[in-house]
């Protein structure tokens, strides 16, 4: 089996090659940071850890590389109504985004390069692109690629270009599908960019860099003129992906990506998000709500990347009930009691069949959706045959836990779900007192006070369980 990707670039799926045997260089475009990230975004950089995840998961040396965008239109915007500095407006965003992400269980990737700390490298593009006559300095005092000068332009949207007009100009970062227009490099200052520490010096006079320059600059500067996937949102193909694309080829002469490819929109409860809809949610607020992160995170990879995906409160609760069936099921495994003359359980079989399942669905164009299914058919396999055999060998046992933690290395809910649950050791020892309290209230019959800690202790979320060796705990949420 090999790894098949589809390329936006071809509209087909292909076997993917690294360029350089064992080593994949990814560029994920990374969110604007004036804001808290909602959950749209969340299910595009998500899926960005799953390929992070199954590159490494398959062996290969991951080069993932992810921007932060701390200048441009909107920061500017934002910063201005604030009265702050881009910079003062950026930075606690970051942080907030890289806490939510961890909290997601994204893992942490090569390096997140911030725009503003490429400015020269920008500006030294910039003249390359000039000298090589893709790029001209305009009256506005703004630098324009001229897409005349690309013949490929419009190849990743599938765009006609001839009926551009030649000279025609946009000077925003956005501007509407299908609008070839020459588009702004470098930008002259404004007195708001000045304001708010966004411009710097350059040879066409005080400004700053465009939007889609910035992705070119960091991606190329961080990991060579050629990638083999760049990843990022759908709304991001036009103009932001073909403009990366123009200024990176023209600018090197080398093919830019290898792989394009671009998580669907997001709905929610039915609709495109949208403030006016109020339908507008950001992890932060999930979060503070007290859901489950895990949940969140089996929602946002329970369909393909490609595919339709509506988020909705109902949604979310069936995937906290199929995250506690995975997380039943690994205890399950963890306490079973073993016993190596049981008879053979099946359970190495189930452990190959579900690796082998898991692997083809992952490889199919990173179906995590198919991915998810193997999963719980394993948990359903390995449940009947508890079921059936009562105990089974401790190698047995293994193979099967061994099996779902490797998959869980990729989808990685177990490893949320836990971290999330994990005591600190003064909780641990809060608990345990309690229970020996508890215990201790039981042996003289006040069921009053033993009712009362296991409920207090069912409000922290930690649930008791008590047996003929005593009491045990787990926390449940
Ligand atoms: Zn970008």
């Amino acid at each position: 089996m090999t790894l098949r990707v589809h390329n936006t670039a071809t509209r087909s799926l292909q076997d993917f090659e690294p360029l350089e045997p064992g080593t994949v260089r990814v560029y994920g475009c990374g969110p604007t940071i004036y804001n808290h990230a909602h959950i749209g975004n969340f299910r595009t950089f998500l899926f960005f850890d799953l390929v992070h995840r199954y590159l490494a998961w398959s062996g290969y040396n991951v080069r993932f590389v992810m921007n932060l965008t701390d200048v441009d239109d909107k920061v500017i915007a934002s910063a201005v109504e604030s009265g702050m500095t881009v910079t003062e407006k950026t930075e606690p965003f970051a942080v907030v985004f890289l806490e939510d992400s961890r909290t997601l269980g994204i893992r942490p990737v090569e390096s997140y390069p911030r725009a503003t700390d490429y400015i020269q490298k920008m500006v030294d593009f910039v003249q390359r692109l000039v000298d090589g006559g893709h790029a001209y300095p305009a009256d506005d005092g703004a630098v324009y690629f001229s897409i005349a000068s690309f013949a490929e332009y419009g190849k990743l949207k599938g765009i006609d270009t001839t009926t551009l007009k030649v000279g025609a100009r946009v000077s925003h970062d956005e501007y509407d599908k299908e609008d070839a227009r020459d588009f702004a490099l470098w930008k002259a200052a404004t007195p708001e960019d000045e304001q708010v520490g966004a411009a710097w010096d350059s040879p066409w006079g005080r400004g700053r860099p465009g939007w889609h320059l910035e992705c070119s600059v960091m991606s190329t500067s961080e990991l060579g003129d050629s990638l083999d996937m760049h990843l990022g949102g759908e709304d991001l193909v036009f103009p932001h992906h073909e403009n990366e694309i123009a200024q990176s080829e023209a600018a090197t002469g080398r093919p830019f990506v290898r792989n394009w490819m671009h998580v669907k929109h997001l709905f929610v409860e039915g609709r495109k998000m949208s403030k006016s809809f109020g339908n507008f949610i950001t992890l932060r607020e999930l979060l503070d709500e007290g859901h489950d992160p895990a949940a969140i995170r089996h929602l946002l990879i329970s369909s393909h990347y490609r595919g339709d995906l509506n988020f909705t409160r109902q949604g979310l609760e069936a995937s906290g009930a199929a995250l506690q069936r995975l997380l039943d099921f690994e205890s399950r495994l963890k306490e079973i009691v073993t016993d190596d003359a049981a008879a053979s359980s099946g359970l190495p079989e189930a452990a190959s069949q579900a690796l082998e399942s898991f692997r083809a669905a992952m490889d199919n164009d990173f179906n995590s959706a198919d991915a998810l299914a193997v999963v719980f058919v394993f948990v359903n396999t390995v449940n009947a045959a508890l079921d059936e055999h009562g105990t089974v060998a401790e190698s047995d046992r293994d193979a099967a836990l061994d099996a779902l933690h490797s998959m869980d290395a990729v989808l990685a809910l177990l490893e949320v779900a836990n971290a999330s649950r994990a005591l600190d050791d003064d909780q641990v020892a809060y608990v345990e007192q309690k229970i020996q309290e508890r215990t201790a209230a039981r042996a003289n019959k006040d069921f009053a006070t033993s009712d009362a800690i296991r409920d207090e202790l069912a409000g922290k979320g930690v649930v008791l369980e008590d047996g003929p060796d005593g009491t045990r705990w787990k926390v449940v949420s």
